[in-house]
């Protein structure tokens, strides 16, 4: 246990996970706090345009012997990181406590994730990367040539500060990429902790290059640069967007990992002690702050009285406290988080529903909203339509299955959506008619390295993660032969 900053400093240091000023110029400092409690944790050199630039020169560079590398070589470097990740992982957890909040037992869940990327695209590249074509010319032979695309950039949110980078730079150096990397503001520790080991398993020099600085000049700087082949962003909607816009002068090849607003949806058949677990799980995880959390929770009327009862019993036992301690839920990134979990729970009061339980900000601090109940949440309410990103369930009645589906459809989101039910016919019905890129069937965990996450709608474009989360890092280049 650490108990107060210098010995956390002192520990990452010892360990050689807080780096100095960093390979590119740097311009200032940032500072970054602990969210539970606001103390300074360290501060951190960030770059400027230049800087920007120097990373995306330095990847240009490194580009041509890395895309050459044996597969095996790439993998064996990748399986060294690994490694590395996994003996560091006391350290990185608590780096990620320590910038992020979140409770010490989910940041050590997000370094086995984060970890098993790595080790998935370092087996994944040893898979054939050619593909013959069954000939319509005579005479000729074709095939198909999967390439990497060149330089990546990844850009990354702080609800996941380790995995989300992992999901992408394995799959990216895997390919044969070199990678210019920008984490959030919020956890750019965990991001350079995650650098010091890529070095240390042997990534040679300009292959993987991460970079702190003001978002918007530094990854402004690389949607501009037509070197840049490839940009793989998650985070908002918005931001999403913005970003989209700007590849389109260079014609970037793009992932994008943005918002969801998932429904909840409990049938008559469902076991609902089952149900009631596995929502408290989806709604709950991240303290909220997780872009696969349940927004929307529609409960046949049949069972709606008791779900409300019985939710709400399970969210008042959920503990609440700094990360170290591992409660169910920490504190919320920034204020901007509290604001949106306050408007959302007045907007839905003012529009008909009831506070079951929570509501307010706890007296552990400024950045700790209480787990929150709503029920009879009307389709009004902005908690139904727009992302909480917070410990606020918003409880709504349906009657049949059109109408749960129809409104579960109602959203320019489509990332996950969860399912209760004990029928295989409804299950199979339902699960089809959703406009989702993931349906989780009476659980909630479903995310893996193994299957390719990601969203329809304007949850975003392509998959991260299975043999689907290379395709934006390669393209498939067709050789047709005539011997002559
Ligand atoms: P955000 O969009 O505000 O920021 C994400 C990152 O984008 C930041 O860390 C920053 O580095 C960069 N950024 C911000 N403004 C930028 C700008 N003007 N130009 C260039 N880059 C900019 O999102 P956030 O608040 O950090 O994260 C929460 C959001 O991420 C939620 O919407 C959540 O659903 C989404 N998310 C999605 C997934 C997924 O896999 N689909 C996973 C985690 C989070």
């Amino acid at each position: 246990m650490f108990d107060d900053q210098s010995r956390l400093s002192e520990r990452l240091d010892n360990a050689g996970l807080l780096p100095a000023a960093g390979d590119f110029p740097a311009e200032g400092r940032l500072a970054v706090r602990d969210p539970a409690t606001g103390d300074l944790v360290a501060q951190v050199a960030i770059s400027d345009a230049n800087g920007a630039k120097a990373a995306v020169d330095a990847a240009q560079a490194a580009f041509a012997d890395w895309s050459a590398t044996l597969p095996q070589d790439r993998a064996a470097i990748l399986h060294r990181w690994h490694a590395l990740i996994l003996a560091a992982k006391e350290d990185l957890s608590r780096i990620m406590v320590a910038e992020q909040g979140k409770p010490i037992s989910e940041a050590r869940g997000e370094i086995d994730y984060a970890a098993s990327f790595v080790q998935f695209y370092a087996e994944e590249a040893l898979r054939p990367n050619i593909e013959g074509v069954t000939s319509h010319l005579a005479d000729a032979e074709m095939e198909l040539w999967r390439e990497p695309v060149g330089v990546a950039a990844l850009i990354t949110p702080w609800n996941f500060p380790c995995a989300m980078i992992t999901r992408k730079a394995a799959a990216a150096l895997g390919a044969g990429c070199t990678v210019v990397i920008h984490p959030s503001a919020e956890t750019p520790l965990s991001a350079l902790a995650l650098a010091v080991l890529a070095e240390r398993a042997g990534f040679p020099a300009g292959v993987v290059n991460t970079i702190i600085g003001d978002a918007a000049t530094i990854v402004g700087e690389w949607t501009a640069d037509k070197r840049v082949r490839a940009l793989s962003f998650t985070g908002s909607t918005e931001v999403g967007r913005l970003l989209y816009r700007q590849s389109a002068d260079t014609v970037k090849r793009l992932v994008m990992e943005l918002g969801g607003h998932a429904p909840f949806i409990v049938f008559p058949s469902a076991d609902l002690d089952r149900a009631v677990t596995e929502a408290v799980k989806a709604k709950f995880a991240t303290s909220g702050q997780d872009c696969l959390g349940a927004n929307r929770f529609y409960i046949h009327r049949d069972v709606y009285d008791e779900f409300c009862a019985r939710f709400t019993k399970a969210t008042q036992a959920l503990t609440m406290g700094q990360g170290m301690d591992d409660p169910d839920i920490g504190p919320l990134i920034h204020e901007r988080q509290i604001d949106k979990q306050v408007a959302h729970v007045q907007d839905a009061l003012s529009k008909g529903a009831r506070l079951l339980c929570g509501g307010k900000v706890d007296d552990l601090g400024p950045l700790f909203f209480q787990p929150t109940v709503l029920a009879d949440v009307t389709d009004e309410a902005a908690i139904m339509h727009e992302e909480t990103f917070g410990p606020v369930a918003a409880l709504s009645v349906f009657d049949t299955e059109d109408e749960v589906i129809e409104r579960a459809n109602a959203s320019e989101y489509g990332l996950v959506a969860y399912v209760h039910s004990q029928d295989p016919r409804r299950i199979y019905r339902v699960s089809r008619a959703l406009q989702y890129g993931m349906v989780a069937v009476n659980r909630t965990k479903v995310t893996g390295a193994p299957i390719p996450f990601g969203g329809m709608k304007q949850s975003g474009l392509g998959r991260e993660g299975a043999r689907q989360g290379l395709e934006a890092f390669t393209e498939i280049k067709y050789v047709c032969r005539d011997w002559g």
